[in-house]
């Protein structure tokens, strides 16, 4: 049976996944702005992640915005800027990604260099203009022993035309290369989601994606309860495998609030 209140009800807070959960490639999902502003007006605080590692936390709180989410920077946690918060200051940088990751290690007054030599820290996150010397670059700097730190490990990204290759395969050909394994600060990995605890009031939380393999396996190595929602990446049919299983199913967020059974 569902709590009175909804199944948000119990909890005091919420951790939302957000691409599959708050929007879907550029379109906020039907009933998420609202059930954001809901969740606020009963008091259950909220937070915001994401493994996509491209846009500033100020961003994605600006497009949530823009979609009718309230939403403000200090909720929003990216794997960009977590793993920006996993390096102690000073450190030289050498960066495989896009602008997101650039400006966290930026803000955290992390310096970044081009020179594999002078690296202390190899930083991977997905990188649509990837080539075969930025790869060079890092393999050099991982086998001269640099510490090797990546914002998240998704194998693809669900582009609307199909699977693109995620900063996952960019993770698995630096560690074919090297014999390396990254620490990753994204989901299914606790860092981000600790971070994202770290906002949050004390009390039980609940986290709120579409992915089994990084929502439902990251909440649940945590020992925080879960909800799946069917608006993402999982199937009905996908539910009945092997692996971590959500606390709740839910057809989409705003089961969140919803009375009755869930
Ligand atoms: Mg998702």
């Amino acid at each position: 049976m569902t709590p009175r209140g909804g199944v948000a009800a119990g909890y005091a807070g919420v951790v939302l996944d957000l691409d599959g959960v708050v929007y879907r490639h550029d379109r906020a999902l039907d009933g998420a702005a609202d059930t954001v502003a809901e969740l606020g007006r009963r008091g259950v605080g909220v937070a915001f992640v994401t493994n996509n590692a491209t846009r500033t936390p100020c961003e994605v709180a600006d497009r949530l915005r823009a979609m009718g989410v309230p939403a403000d920077p200090p909720q929003v946690l990216t794997s960009a800027s977590v793993a920006a918060e996993m390096i102690h200051v000073p450190a030289r940088c050498l960066v495989i990604g896009e602008r997101g990751v650039r400006a966290a290690l930026d803000e955290r007054g992390l310096d970044v260099v081009e020179d594999a030599a002078s690296a202390d820290v190899v930083v991977v996150a997905w990188d649509r203009r990837l080539t075969w010397d930025k790869l060079r670059r890092a393999t050099l700097a991982l086998a001269a022993g640099a510490r090797f730190v990546a914002t998240n490990s998704d194998p693809v990204y669900p582009s609307p035309e199909g699977p693109w290759p995620g900063n996952g395969a960019t993770l698995a050909a630096l560690t074919a290369a090297t014999g390396r394994q990254p620490e990753v600060a994204g989901k299914p990995r606790a860092p981000l989601l600790t971070a994202a605890a770290e906002r949050l009031p004390d009390g039980p939380l609940l986290m709120v994606g579409d992915s089994l393999a990084t929502d439902v396996a990251g909440a649940t190595a945590l020992g925080w309860d879960c909800a799946l929602v069917l608006t993402g990446v999982t199937s009905p049919s996908e539910l009945d495998g092997a692996g971590p299983r959500p606390t709740y199913v839910l057809d989409d967020v705003t089961g969140l609030l919803a009375e009755g059974p869930a």
